[in-house]
């Protein structure tokens, strides 16, 4: 009632409203104030606490005096000067204090600079009103005077404390407006506390009022100065700052790195680059860095470190983190520098993997063969056994000469998918290079490594269809096994070992899988050496061509002769082309020897008096190799031989390996003009299906049918029914190895065609009868 008749009665209302928006405005820029201290730099941090303790000083005093010139008790009133500066001064030095605990470093109390300011405010007032002079007598109710303080005090301490704190009833307005209810507060219970009782005037002895007026209004608007001074520099201020934060901001974003900025252990900033590397678009500023980076405590400023970000879509990304502390400001900050890593780890992989594999196929290269293989075959191997594998593809090189590059590497690509395909868990295949593979197995017992055979078989032989061409083309293989510990303890030997087991492969007919055996090692060993001498054999003149005699086995007529190549080495001994042929197919070498027989044996014959018709041997090779026609061709026309004397031998293999592909080049063969024999009939395979599938001018029945005419019977039955064959077709048989007058007979009765052997003469250097015959017709 005190309260409410004091300030109802006893003001001027329009004068306390005044006051009310003063303390309102002075309580707002006081409480930003306050955090603005709080976050200021050390250096600064004096000069915004005394600029602080100023604006608020003057708020509390000027909130007063308007008040005061707002009472109207019903008597002449004047003020004190000295006590009130010193009221003045006191609200200011109380209020910076005040500030200063509030925002202090270390241990800040808002309770303690709220207190602080609660008794400021009480300080100030009484202080001021025994600066108040009224012609009365002036009472106090020291209940009043009590409650005034506790309520500034406790509202001091309530605006104080909830300036700096969050949720509700919390922040800059509930802050100031306990700020302004501890100020009025105080006030008017401080105003109720007094009651004044008139004097009779006494003229002139307390001043006029007006001059209090003039001086009330002059404080007052020194007061406003003060203010406006402290919000000026306020508003100033947070300009600034509000521009380093754009150009920090900014900065941020320019960054092509993920940034945090990390106050207080919450994000305050980040920029577009760590948004898009956690994703999901939700909140990121007010949370914790470690909800997208668990081990973010474990980075240091001293060096950067790899963690582990977990984006909002729950993927694993890798991240380097670099980190720098920021201590100048009151509040430390941590400036986190975000690196993606996956790029970098992709590319570094991309470069491991390159280094580990074949380009091409994308199979492991040689250096992770070496290392697997060691693995395998290591002191710690679980394996009792490894097999390794030489993998070899036939006719490769085929398809590359004849389809093109882009062609050959297509089928590698295709065979090695279908080989890795095949693999059973714990089988190893690389690329060596080229159209070499190998494969690595453990296994129980050798004959397991058969299985994985079987299974890359298929995966190389079935067809592969060539985008670019259209057709389809399709490899052989030939693999060669060698088992550790079996076969070498040593890697090296190992690799070796199968590697001769698969040259084996290459050159047997029957099998294109061989497993190593201990001697074929020095088997190989001769044979590369042969093979060496072989290579120079044509320079060094050692090689010569004998001709062994065909005849008519009806008029006993000669119907030619067949070129036979010899070699006799440099030490003398001579190899027979039985061994050396193979050895010359096998290393290309037959090449330039089957065409200096060639050569040869039409340059010898276009000299002899007597066109006797030539035959030659081809091999299947040559048949694959080289555009044979176009060099038979310009063989003839270098030598001048007629083509109808020329008859080409070919055997049975080279219609096998590419049936199509060789009977084009026959063909073209016939068109030029010269004869086709088919060589050693009867030991190889379909005989009779090659046979249809071409016209051959002659049938050459091998000569191990003659061998056996004498013990086997079937060998009879066998030769009649070949010429039988041959009568049928209309092709003439040539009998081979006719030794003897029984087996010659054995043909005439027959009706065989021709015949040729040792009965009828030796293959010599010079076309001529043998001994045997020469008597035989002399007799
Ligand atoms: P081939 O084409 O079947 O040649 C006939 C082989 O039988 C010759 O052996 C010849 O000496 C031998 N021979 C002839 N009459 C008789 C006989 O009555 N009894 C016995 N047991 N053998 C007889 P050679 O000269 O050792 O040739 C072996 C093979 O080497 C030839 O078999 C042929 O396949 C190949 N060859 C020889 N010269 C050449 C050549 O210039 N080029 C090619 N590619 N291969 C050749
Ligand atoms: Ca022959
Ligand atoms: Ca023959």
């Amino acid at each position: 009632m005190r309260f409410l008749t004091c300030l109802t009665e006893e003001h001027n209302l329009a004068l306390v409203g005044l006051a009310a928006w003063f303390c309102l405005v002075g309580s707002m820029i006081t409480i930003r104030l306050l955090d603005r201290i709080r976050h200021a730099e050390r250096a600064s941090r004096i000069a915004w606490v005394f600029l602080g303790g100023a604006a608020t000083g003057a708020t509390i005093w000027c909130t007063h005096f308007i008040a005061m010139i707002a009472y109207q008790p019903g008597v002449e009133v004047a003020y004190e000067p000295r006590l009130t500066g010193i009221s003045l001064l006191l609200a200011i030095l109380g209020s910076a204090g005040a500030l200063h605990l509030t925002t202090r470093r270390g241990r800040p109390s808002a309770a303690l600079g709220g207190a602080l300011f609660g008794l400021t405010v009480s300080a100030m007032h009484y202080i001021g009103m025994q600066a108040f002079v009224a012609n009365g007598l002036v009472r106090w109710s020291p209940a009043y005077v009590a409650a005034s303080v506790l309520f500034a005090v406790a509202l001091g301490v309530l605006a104080f404390d909830r300036a700096r704190a969050a949720g509700r009833f919390a922040g800059p307005w509930w802050a100031t407006a306990l700020m302004v209810g501890s100020i009025v507060l105080l006030h008017f219970t401080g105003m109720a506390a007094m009651t004044v009782t008139p004097f009779a005037p006494v003229a002139g002895q307390f001043g006029s009022s007006t001059a209090t007026i003039v001086m009330a209004i002059a404080v007052a608007g020194v007061g406003t100065v003060v203010i406006g001074t402290g919000l000026a520099t306020y508003i100033l201020d947070s300009q600034a700052r509000a521009d380093t934060r754009r150009r920090l901001h900014e900065l941020l974003e320019s960054n092509v790195d993920g940034m945090a900025i990390v106050q207080d252990g919450a994000i305050t900033a980040t920029n577009a680059a760590f948004a898009t590397l956690v994703g999901g678009g939700g909140a990121i500023v007010g949370q914790p860095l470690a909800c997208w980076i668990a081990d973010i405590a474990t980075a240091t400023p001293d060096r950067l470190v790899q963690l582990t970000l977990v984006a909002s879509d729950g993927s694993d990304v890798p991240v380097e983190v670099a980190v720098r502390f920021d201590q100048r400001r009151a509040c430390p900050q941590t400036i986190y520098s975000i690196r993606d890593l996956r790029a970098r780890i992709a590319q570094e992989r991309r470069i491991a993997h390159l280094a580990r594999n074949d380009s091409l196929t994308g199979l492991p290269n040689r250096t992770s063969f070496l290392e697997w293989l060691a693995r395998q075959t290591g002191a710690d191997s679980p394996h009792r056994a490894v097999a390794l594998l030489s993998i070899d593809l036939d006719r490769f090189k085929e398809v590359n000469d004849m389809h093109g590059h882009a062609a050959g590497d297509q089928l590698l690509v295709r065979i090695a998918e279908r080989m890795q395909a095949a693999l059973l868990p714990g089988e190893f295949i690389a690329r060596l290079g080229g159209d070499e593979f190998v494969a690595v197995m453990p296994v129980a017992e050798p004959d397991d490594a058969v299985q994985l055979i079987d299974r890359l078989r298929d995966a190389i032989t079935a067809p592969v269809m060539i985008e670019a061409s259209g057709i389809e083309a399709n490899c052989g293989m030939s693999i060669g096994v060698a088992l550790w510990p079996r076969d070498a303890t040593e890697l090296s030997a190992l690799i070796n070992n199968a590697d001769l087991a698969m040259y084996r492969a290459k050159a047997a007919i029957a099998v294109d899988a061989c497993f190593y055996e201990e001697h074929m090692d020095k088997t190989v060993r001769v044979r590369r050496q042969m093979v060496q001498e072989l290579r120079t054999a044509i320079d060094r003149n050692e090689l010569a061509l004998h001709w062994q005699v065909q005849e008519s086995v009806g008029s006993g007529a000669i119907t030619g002769y067949e070129a036979l190549l010899r070699w006799t080495r440099a030490d003398g001994s001579s190899v027979s082309p039985a061994h050396f042929i193979p050895l010359a197919e096998q290393s290309g070498l037959i090449l330039p020897i089957g065409e200096w027989v060639l050569r040869t044996a039409c340059t010898t014959a276009a000299s002899w008096a007597e066109p006797h018709r030539i035959a030659v041997n081809l091999s299947p090779v040559q048949l694959g190799h080289v555009d044979l026609p176009r060099l038979v061709q310009q063989v003839l026309l270098d030598t001048g031989l007629s083509p109808a004397r020329l008859e080409l031998e070919i055997t049975e293999t080279a219609m096998i390996t590419d049936p199509v592909r060789t009977i084009h080049v026959l063909r073209q063969l016939k068109a030029i003009g010269v004869t086709v024999a088919m060589d050693d009939f009867g030991t190889g395979y379909s005989s009779l299906s090659t046979l249809r599938s071409f016209p051959f001018d002659k049938i050459k029945l091998d000569r191990s049918f003659m061998a056996e005419l004498n013990g086997a019977p079937q060998s009879a039955a066998i030769i009649r029914a070949v010429l039988t064959l041959g009568e049928s077709l209309d092709i003439p048989v040539l009998a081979e190895g006719v030794e003897t007058v029984e087996q010659l007979a054995f043909l005439r009765e027959q009706g065989c065609d021709e015949a040729q052997g040792y009965l009828l003469g030796r293959p010599g250097p010079l076309p001529a009868r043998g001994r045997a015959e020469a008597a035989r017709l002399a007799g």
